[in-house]
This record gives C-alpha cells, structure tokens and sequence, in this order.
C-alpha cells in the first residue's frame, strides 16, 4: 500500500500553512513552519502569484496532505462523494474524515494521522469487534471502534491517550477511554471538520 514516505515538515512548508502532520511536535516551539515558514527549495523565497489554477491545486494538494492519500485514491474520492447526493465538498470531506485512520486519530487513540495508519496496519484496531487492519477502512454511522485485547496493543494506545490528552475529541465521536471504545455517532458535517480547506476550489479543479 503506497504513501508519501518523504519530510513531513517540507510539505507544510510547500502549503504555506501548518498541516499538523507530526503529532505534539506541531503544538511545540519544535515546529518547523514556526521556524521557517518559507516554500522549500532554492526558488521558495521568489515564487510568483498563483494562477487560480495554482490556487485550486494547492488546496487539492493540501487536502491529501493532511490526510495522506496519493493521487488516485484521491481521485476515486472524488468520483464517489460526486455521485452522492449534497454539496460535493461536504461529501468529499466526511468521506475523508470517516476514513478509519482518521478515525483512530481523532478519537485520540494516536498522536498523529502516520501514528494511525501504524496502529491500524500492525491490527491494534477493531471495528464492531472485528480487526480491520485497512487504514482507508470506511467507517460508517453507528460503527464502535475498539482496541483488540492484548496487553500489548492497548499498553500502546492508553501511551498515545496520554499524548493527546490535552486535545478535546468531537462530538460525533464519543470516546470511552476506560474501555478504549469510540463511536462514530453521526457522520461529520462541514462546520464539524476544522481544516484549513477550501474544498470548492478543489472540486472546481475536478469539475473542469
Ligand atoms: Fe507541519 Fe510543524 Fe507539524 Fe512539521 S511540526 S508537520 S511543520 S505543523
């Protein structure tokens, strides 16, 4: 299963906004946008003014990104929250926000969207009782999201709790920290998704 494995930091740099891809070292004087907020490369200071073009790719970029989806995952997305009913860039985002390592990340039980993907990967994660080890695992409505019963994996997740600890969890998913349970009790609406996404430019960029 492909991703991005390159410098987390280079991509917020590139974006020009803090993409929190690292965890508590994104909260942390530590963070490298803090400290250098310039595009990287050796023509980053110089860049021109964006073409709308530009401006529609740069948003597009930026929401697979923060959710670390490659090009053609992102595309059959698109082509799916197009063929629901509703406002597309709506769709869009809740499809991506109800993606299983999402999930696992906003419930708190990892520090970061890569801590996630790891934790779902090496089978520390079950939906309604069963292990899914499929990061892009689309959770639906109603769905318990659970941690499986060996010492090691829930060791791992109440470590990562205590990580995120100082970060409230939304009100779509209630968390039951004791039992390690979260569940998704309604889909995500927009106003619902704090991200620094303007989603119809993206669907503008697909649209042509
Ligand atoms: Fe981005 Fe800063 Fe987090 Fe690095 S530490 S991923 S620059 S927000």
């Amino acid at each position: 299963m492909a991703r991005y494995i390159g410098p987390s930091c280079r991509l917020c740099r590139a974006e020009g906004t803090k993409l929190f891809l690292k965890g508590a070292r994104c909260a942390s004087p530590k963070c490298a946008f803090e400290r250098r907020s310039t595009p990287p490369g050796m023509h980053g200071r110089g860049r021109q003014k964006p073409t709308e073009y530009g401006r529609q790719l740069r948003e597009k970029q930026k929401l697979r990104r923060i959710y670390g989806v490659l090009e053609k995952q992102f595309r059959l997305y698109f082509a799916r929250a197009a063929r629901k009913k509703g406002i597309t860039g709506d769709t869009l985002l809740a499809l991506l926000e109800t993606r299983l390592d999402n999930i696992v990340y906003r419930a708190g039980f990892a520090a970061s969207r890569t801590m996630a993907r790891q934790i779902v990967r090496h089978t520390h994660i079950t939906v309604n009782g069963r292990t899914v080890n499929i990061p892009s695992y689309q959770v639906r409505a109603s769905d318990v999201i659970g941690v499986v019963a060996r010492e090691a994996s829930r060791a791992l997740v109440k470590g990562q709790l205590e990580l995120t600890a100082g970060i409230a969890t939304p009100e779509w998913l209630p968390v039951n920290k004791d039992e390690l349970t979260a569940t998704l009790a309604r889909m995500p609406e927009r106003a619902d998704i704090q991200i620094p996404v303007n989603e119809s430019l993206v669907v503008e960029l697909y649209s042509k």
